[in-house]
Formats: C-alpha cells, structure tokens, sequence
C-alpha cells in the first residue's frame, strides 16, 4: 500500500459491510447495524430457536414431535442484516465479517448451558461444492466459536457424500431418506456434537447430521447457526 492509501485508509473509516455508511464501531460495522446484530428479545424455543410462548418453553412443534437434535442456538433470526454479511462471507469470502456474524450467537452462548465436552462440527459440504467454493464457510464460524469458547473442532466426525439435495418435487419422507443418504459418519463419535452453520432454515438438514451421529454413537446433538429463518418454507 502506497503512503497515499495508507493516509485515506486512515482518514475515511471502511464501509459498514451491511449498510456502506462509514464504520465506526467494532467488527466494521457503523453504530446502526452494530446495535442491530444482537440477539432479538423475542423467546426462542430451546431445541428448535424458534419464536414460543415464554424463555425456556419448548415450542408445541417439538414437543409433538421431537427432532432428532436436542437444542439449537441461534443468533439472529434470518433478517436483511444477518443475510447481507452471510453473502459477503459466502459469495464473496470477505472473513473480515466473520466476527460481526458471531458476535450476537456468542452473546447467546454465554448465557447458555454449553457442554463442556462437547466438539464442534462444522456442517459439511460435498467436496465438489468445497472445490467451487473453495472454503466451508461454516469451518470458518466453528474457528471463531472455538477460539471463543474453547471446544475443540473435528471437522470429519461427518462427511457429506452426495452433493444433489432431493428434488423439490419428492414427497417429504423421501426428501427426508435422501438427505438422510448424503450424510455419513465416521467409524467412532464423540457422546455430544455441535453441528455449526450459517442459516437454519426448516433444520432437515442438522436433523440429518443429528440422526447420523446418533446412529454412530452420540448421545446428544446441538446446533449453533448464526441466523434461523422464522417461517421456513422452503428447504435449506
Ligand atoms: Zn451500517
Ligand atoms: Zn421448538
């Protein structure tokens, strides 16, 4: 960087990487969308994280029927902010906001009963997606959370051998037996696992990693995404 860079970049703050405005605030955020990446107010059912009726109360979905995994911390739920710093890591691997989209899941693991033995699993892609993208970006959060939390990483307790998600036009069940299908786990397991991603969106797919690592072994599976999608329609 030239003298003349070095000085601008000093003078002019970098942008808020959600809104452009200058950033002032930490993770290169302006104060605006800092205080925006928090986590809401609003009580989230402890297995699922989605809205229920008081903090603490699983939602009446989970007690009907139980998902294979046992609780899920989210962020934020799946807003315009949260999704604007997703894609910049996604699409365009910009890490510098790896730690904004953080921040507000490691505000709720704080306040959370964490395993202590647990190890975090980074939701796998298929090698080819891996090859196109050419990073996992859930391997980059769980590196943050681990730093943060001391839980180790094994990113190969779970492998995701075929690439294809089930074709919309499937029923549900056999939606439901081909992602099962694309998972598999490794020979042993650790008892407790936390499948890390990005966006939680109807949770086959951690209930999948859930079930696969139930049947090799675990006793109980968490999940820790950055952002839950509130009406999912759609599969994720
Ligand atoms: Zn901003
Ligand atoms: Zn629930």
């Amino acid at each position: 960087m030239n003298w003349i860079a070095r000085l601008t970049r000093q003078m002019i703050p970098a942008p808020c990487a959600i809104c452009g405005l200058p950033s002032s605030s930490g993770h290169g955020l302006c104060p605006a969308c800092a205080a925006q990446m928090r986590p809401e107010d609003t009580p989230v059912c402890p297995v699922c994280a989605l809205p229920t009726a008081a903090p603490g109360v699983v939602c009446p979905d989970c007690l009907r029927n139980p998902p294979p995994y046992d609780a899920t911390l989210a962020g934020k739920f799946f807003e315009p902010g949260v999704r604007h710093l997703i894609h910049a890591l996604k699409y365009r691997h910009d890490t510098a906001v790896l730690n904004a989209l953080c921040a507000p899941l490691l505000q709720r693991i704080q306040t959370a009963p964490v395993p202590t033995d647990a190890v975090l699993l980074p939701m796998p892609l298929h090698p080819s997606r891996l090859r196109t993208r050419g990073f996992n970006q859930a391997a980059l959060l769980a590196d943050v959370l681990a730093r943060h939390t001391g839980l180790r990483v094994m990113p190969q307790l779970v492998r995701r051998v075929r690439a294809d998600a089930a074709q919309v036009t499937q029923g549900a069940s056999a939606r439901r037996r081909a992602l099962q299908a694309a998972f598999q786990a490794a020979p042993r397991v650790p008892e407790r696992v936390i499948v890390v991603d990005d966006v939680m969106t109807t949770g086959s797919t951690v209930a999948a990693v859930a079930t696969t690592l139930k049947a090799a072994g675990a006793v109980w599976v968490g999940g820790w995404v950055v952002a839950r999608t509130l009406n999912p329609s759609n599969t994720d």
